[in-house]
């Protein structure tokens, strides 16, 4: 059995910008105030957390490693579609009309994922699992063909695509799927963890910290240096160069980042991302190589990111704006990559 929720084949590049990132956190010779660091693997990523030092929070270090490993034990458990007897793996085992009991955690993800692919016109969409795993980004997807499957593959699974399909009953956390739809997590489950995680931290007294799992981000007070956290873009890894250094000074929100550079194979000189358009069941084929998105939350920013990254740079600037969402796209030309930045995102550039 695999433990991973979302096993990326291809983690370099990631690797390569989030070493980026972290050049950036600690660029000059600063006095640092006192900090801790935590870290580990998890969801087929890399988990990343520094803390102030709080000589207020009662809690020792190992405590503190201790509760992030049992928190991520315990969401893995609840999302991952790579454990056969996770509650998602039992929810999408279960007969069709039939109401299944869910963990709070579970519920509040689902109803999340509902109001993302509302929001997206339905862009976002928890049931595109089946699809994904016929492309190969499903799990097992270590000896995935990278083929194109045929049309009448394609069509059929489309057929099981449609969160509408998903019925809750609010008073009871009971949720039923009215047709055979499977669900996949992958896109929300990361950004849902790193707000656990932080509100582990909050609890236990801290008041100044960075969460990061598998790039998706949560900044809370001030950095080491004393100020707000600074953080820099991430960039498709040929970009480094077109679009120098951009940083944003963040502090109490979470930032994520969508993109069609980590994780995808290349056929015939085409690119196919592991994300889906649940309008077409093919991978998106767009100029838009990566959206990041600040919120409040960072499941919302996780699931955010990969909707506007299915909307593609024109449909996706125009829902930020229209829902006053804090948006950076950066979209391919021939030149290199073009800025495109939400009226929302503006205060947050340094
Ligand atoms: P990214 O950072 O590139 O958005 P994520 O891991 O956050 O990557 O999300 C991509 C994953 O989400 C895919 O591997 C797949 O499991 C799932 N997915 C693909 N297409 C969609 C979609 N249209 N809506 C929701 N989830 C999707
Ligand atoms: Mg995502």
């Amino acid at each position: 059995m695999n433990s991973k929720l979302i096993s990326n084949a291809r983690v370099l590049p990631r690797a390569a910008s989030l070493l980026f990132l972290y050049l950036l956190l600690s660029g000059c010779g600063d006095q640092l105030l006192s900090h801790s660091k935590f870290s580990g693997s998890t969801m087929g990523t890399f988990y990343h957390i520094t803390v102030l030092t709080n000589p207020a929070a009662s809690i020792s270090e190992q405590d503190v490693q201790q509760a992030i490993d049992q928190q991520l034990q315990l969401i893995n458990q609840q999302m991952s579609t790579y454990i056969d007897d996770s509650e998602l793996s039992q929810f999408n085992a279960a007969a069709v009309d039939e109401w299944v009991q869910l963990s709070p955690n579970l519920f509040d993800v689902l109803m999340l994922s509902l109001e993302l692919g509302w929001l997206s016109n339905g862009a976002f969409d928890i049931t595109v699992g089946p699809l994904v795993d016929l492309w190969g980004f499903g799990p097992g997807r270590l000896d995935r063909a990278d083929t194109v499957p045929a049309q009448i593959s394609i069509d059929r699974q489309l057929k099981g695509v449609g969160f509408q399909a998903l019925e809750f009953d609010l008073e009871s956390s009971k949720v039923r799927k009215r047709k055979p739809v499977r669900l996949d997590l992958s896109a929300i489950a990361k950004g849902f963890a790193v707000d656990k995680l932080s509100e582990l931290l909050l609890f236990a007294g801290y008041t100044d910290f960075m969460v990061e799992l598998g790039g998706e981000l949560r900044l809370h007070g001030n950095s080491p240096r004393n100020s707000a956290w600074r953080i820099a873009i991430e960039q498709p890894e040929s970009s480094m160069m077109a679009v120098a250094n951009k940083a944003i000074k963040v502090s109490n929100v979470a930032v994520a980042t969508s993109g069609d550079y980590r994780n995808y194979f290349e056929l015939q000189g085409k690119r196919y991302s592991h994300t889906i358009d649940p309008a077409t069941g093919y991978p998106i084929t767009h100029k838009l190589a990566s959206v990041t998105v600040i919120a409040d939350s960072a499941a919302y920013a996780d699931g955010l990111a990969t909707a506007i990254n299915v909307l593609g740079p024109d449909k996706g600037f125009q829902l930020a704006q229209q829902q006053g969402l804090a948006v950076y796209l950066l979209v391919k030309s021939e030149q290199g990559f073009d800025a495109i930045i939400s009226d929302a995102f503006k205060p947050y550039l340094e």
